[in-house]
C-alpha cells in the first residue's frame, strides 16, 4: 500500500495519505486536512515497505552483538536463521528460536525458553551440582 507524505504550502501542515494502490494514488487529488488547500509538496520519505533483509553472514561480531543489543527480535531472527538456519548440527532448539524470533517474541522469552530446555533433565533426576565457578 503505498504511503505518501505532503506538506501544504498554504499552511504548512505535513500529513501521510494512504492509497489503496498506486492507480489510486494517481487519480486522487489531494487537498489539506487543515484548510483544504490543494497547493501541496510531495515530501521523500521512506516508504512503508520492509527493508530489505541485512546480510548477516558478513557481519562483524560487534555488529552482531549490536543487533541483539537492539532488542528487535525479528532482526535477530533473521540473524540466526542467515548465520545457522542451514546448519542441522545446531539442532532443534537453535531453528525453534529462530522461527520464535521471526514470529515476533520477545528475546527475553525465548532465551526463557531455551535455557528452560536445557535445564530440563533427562533422566528426572535433578542435579544441583554448579562447579562452574
Ligand atoms: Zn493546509
Amino acid at each position: 500500500m503505498p504511503t505518501y507524505d505532503y506538506k501544504c504550502r498554504e499552511c504548512g501542515n505535513r500529513f501521510s495519505l494512504f492509497y489503496k494502490s498506486y492507480a489510486a494514488y494517481d487519480e486522487a487529488q489531494p487537498t489539506c486536512p487543515n484548510c483544504e488547500s490543494g497547493a501541496l509538496s510531495r515530501l521523500i520519505t521512506s516508504v512503508a515497505i520492509q527493508s530489505p533483509t541485512r546480510d548477516y553472514t558478513g557481519m562483524s561480531s560487534g555488529e552482531m552483538l549490536s543487533v541483539f543489543e537492539s532488542g528487535d527480535s525479528r532482526q535477530v531472527g533473521e540473524m540466526f536463521q542467515q548465520i545457522g538456519g542451514t546448519d542441522p548440527r545446531l539442532g532443534k532448539d537453535y531453528h525453534d528460536a529462530t522461527e520464535s524470533l521471526l514470529k515476533g517474541d520477545s528475546m527475553d522469552s525465548v532465551e526463557k525458553s531455551l535455557s528452560e530446555k536445557q535445564d530440563k533433565p533427562k533422566s528426572g533426576k535433578k542435579s544441583d551440582s554448579t562447579d562452574a565457578t
